[in-house]
């Protein structure tokens, strides 16, 4: 019987507890945070009733087909559960953090990622990814930057794709796919003063032209599930927000999957001062377009008075159990609830760590390489690898499942510099511990470098203070890290730091002191392989940021694709007062985004056009401008390079930020080899939404620069003009 048959006949014998039930989603009992509320026991038993559609954090191929045969066997209709997990970069295999792998400019890295993790948690009982979260965020000191792909619309969405592909596949009912989610709808990353969870006011054009294309894009790919954001969204929360979760997601994008809540977040509207009280929040969750509520039970509890008062619509509560029941079929769970428990992989192999090493590479960026410092001098004898990041497995990044943490942390810097140079001498000293404590250590790590040909750092911010939850204020290293870095200065030996974190950090006054800097970022699993492929040169550096790197926390926001004003610093007039600058700070960011060092030397040419003019009319009905550049690699090594393309609307009816990316292509080209980078621009790169509530999309005439080059500083253009 075709889906939608066989979900109206299920609805048809359905009581209307029953229906409730499939829209309650509880929490396996390892996991008893805040609002949990739900042990095992709450779980079987509604499962056994039949009150529970689906379940998340259940660990492991044996419960989960132990639960999922209570709700098969033992309830009246038999519907199995649906079982959701944080699968964030991996599985047992641990990925870089997505904002890491936002950094190769290779959504490809996703798609893998999303293919490695969706077999290995499939056949460990889990249906339901919780990600890829594609919430554009231009906060560092917010937390789930690193859940990010990072500041920029277009190159968030071309990840959101990526992963959505690589979870879903072709066919969801096949044993190696799982259902992605997109979250958080919407607007989460825009949270004020990067406080989690925090106020986000927001107009509708900055909404639709900001944070929606990801999602839109996850859509489009085929998402399966949405998650509501915790956030408000111009005083309205999320999860009772009719605008994005009915207008907008299921009528005009046509999304017919399942909104869940987020973790309680019907319940907070209460808390938020939206709803009066837990009936209200269900029947405003319920009624905007919420379809599941994750562990928090206002709609479950509450539903029948609901229902009987009149203040829901049964039509709503039937299409919300519709989507539900789809999801299900969609994941074949009704013909195959249950996974072949000895088929369950339960570790990493070759192969996955073989491509979360390669990704871990691709994806880290270098930010200084004086004297060519980089790649590591092959005849160094002795290498000292000091900081509290050097030795250390807490690599991985945030979002790990406990499990993961345990039996497969991350290979360490020095490990993997050792099994890269068999022939050096590794000496390792620790200098300080990584959030502060005991100075001691920094002697003894200056001692090592003194003993030394090459000095490696590592230095940054621990997985801890990353995510949820762990918004930070100061963004420069944490405890005494940058006193090592000055004491290992002062012994004059030149030194590579290689920073790990979640989030770009302030770089602060070592910046100049240190010969070469580079960014990996949380690397995942290989880690110290990945780390050493790129110091000793087995793999060139090529990522580039996908965030800009601020001087100061007080620069913050600071991002790329912003407006002009009308009195925009020039830096030809330094002493001009009344522009828009800061007194105390030089202007810009340390770091721009898009950029990122290689071991080569590339050259783009001007951007050539197919054509000077193109009709805007003829934009909209589908043609497009094709833009060419003669990438070079003019070096004297084999690198990679992200070749990027922006272009910027001078006269607008809405003011256009100064460069917006609308395309990238990283290629990889021998010394003095040359080739053509080609790119279209059509109606979606040349337009705008005008901020209409409907959602009106327009390409207006007059003159767009289009650049294209190496970094979001790109001086190379031409003119198009749209007619
Ligand atoms: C997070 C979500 C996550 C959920 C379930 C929430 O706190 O915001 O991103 O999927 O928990 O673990």
């Amino acid at each position: 019987m075709p889906y939608e048959d066989r979900i109206r006949e299920l609805l048809g014998r359905m009581t209307v507890e029953e229906k409730f039930g499939q829209l309650q989603q509880l929490a396996w009992a390892w996991d008893t945070g805040p609002g949990a509320g739900a042990a095992t026991e709450d779980a079987e038993a509604a499962a056994r009733k039949g009150l529970l559609g689906s379940v998340l954090n259940v660990f492991g191929a044996a419960s989960s087909n132990a639960l999922q045969r209570i709700a098969v066997e033992e309830s009246r209709l038999g519907i199995p559960l649906v079982f959701g997990l944080d699968v964030i970069h991996g599985y047992w295999t641990t990925f870089p953090i997505p904002l890491a792998q936002a950094a190769a400019f290779d959504p490809a890295v996703a798609e893998t990622d999303g293919v490695v993790s969706a077999r290995e948690a499939r056949s460990n009982g889990v249906h339901w990814a919780f990600a890829p979260m594609v919430d554009v965020t231009r906060e560092p000191r917010w937390g789930r930057v690193a859940e990010s792909s990072g500041e920029d619309p277009y190159l968030a969405a071309r990840y959101a794709a990526a992963k959505v592909r690589g979870f879903q596949g072709d066919d969801l009912a096949s044993q190696g796919q799982v259902a992605a989610c997109a979250k958080h709808f919407a607007a989460y990353g825009g949270a004020e003063g990067g406080r989690d969870y925090n106020t986000v006011d927001v107009s509708e054009q900055r909404l639709r032209n900001l944070y929606l294309p990801p999602f839109k894009a996850a859509v489009d790919a085929g998402a399966a599930t949405f998650m509501a954001a915790f956030n408000t969204v111009s005083g309205i929360p999320a999860h009772g927000n009719t605008h994005l979760l009915t207008d907008v997601l299921k009528k005009e994008w046509g999304f017919d999957g399942v909104v869940v809540s987020d973790w309680a977040g019907v319940a907070e509207m209460v808390v938020h001062g939206y709803a009066a009280d837990p009936a209200e929040a269900g029947r405003l969750a319920l009624g905007s377009g919420i379809d599941m509520e994750m562990v928090s039970t206002s709609i479950a509890d509450h539903g029948r008075e609901l229902l009987r008062s009149g203040r829901l619509a049964p039509e709503r509560l039937d299409d919300a159990v519709a989507r539900v029941l789809r999801l299900k079929l969609r994941l074949g769970l009704f013909e195959r609830p249950y996974v072949p428990e000895d088929a369950a992989l339960s570790a990493p192999t070759e192969a996955t760590r073989a491509a979360a090493r390669e990704a871990a590479a691709r994806c880290m960026v270098l930010l200084k390489n004086e004297n060519a410092a980089l790649p590591l001098d092959p005849g160094a004898r002795t290498i000292a690898v000091v900081g509290p990041f050097a030795d250390s497995v807490d690599l991985l990044g945030t979002w790990v499942i406990p499990d993961t943490r345990q039996r497969f942390p991350a290979v360490t810097v020095v490990e993997g510099l050792k099994s890269a140079l068999p022939q050096a001498r590794i000496l390792h000293a620790q200098g300080v511990p990584a959030e502060g404590g005991s100075r001691a250590g920094i002697a003894e790590a200056v001692a090592a470098a003194g003993a030394a040909d090459a000095v490696v750092v590592v230095a940054g911010e621990p997985p801890a203070i990353s995510g949820e939850a762990a918004t930070r204020a100061d963004l420069g290293l944490p405890g005494d890290q940058e006193e090592l870095i000055a004491a290992i200065a002062a012994t004059g030996t030149p030194f590579t730091v290689v920073l790990v974190a979640g989030r770009p950090l302030t770089i602060g006054g070592w910046l100049d002191s240190a010969a070469a800097v580079l960014m990996a970022w949380h690397p995942g699993i290989e880690a110290g392989h990945a780390v050493a492929d790129i110091l000793t040169g087995a793999v060139g550096p090529g990522g580039k940021l996908p965030v800009t790197v601020p001087r100061s926390v007080g620069q913050i926001p600071v991002y790329y694709n912003r407006e002009t004003t009308g009195r925009p610093y020039d830096a030809s007039r330094p002493d001009e007062k009344y522009v828009s600058k800061y007194l105390d700070l030089p202007d810009g960011p340390q770091f721009p985004f898009g950029f990122g060092l290689s071991y080569t030397d590339f050259t783009t040419s001007d951007p050539r056009l197919s054509r000077s003019a193109i009709d805007a009319a003829a934009l909209m009905a589908g043609a497009s401008v094709e833009v060419t550049t003669t990438l070079t690699n003019t070096g004297g090594r084999p690198g990679d390079e992200v070749v990027q393309l922006y272009v910027h609307d001078r006269a607008a009816s809405i003011v256009q930020p100064v460069r917006r990316l609308r395309g990238f292509e990283r290629v990889r080209l021998t010394p003095g080899e040359s080739t053509e980078v080609r790119f279209h621009l059509t109606a979606e790169d040349l337009g705008f939404w005008t901020g209409d509530p409907a959602g009106v999309f327009v390409v207006e005439p007059g003159a767009v620069d289009v650049y294209v080059g190496t970094s979001s500083l790109t001086r190379s253009r031409c003119t198009l003009d749209v007619t």
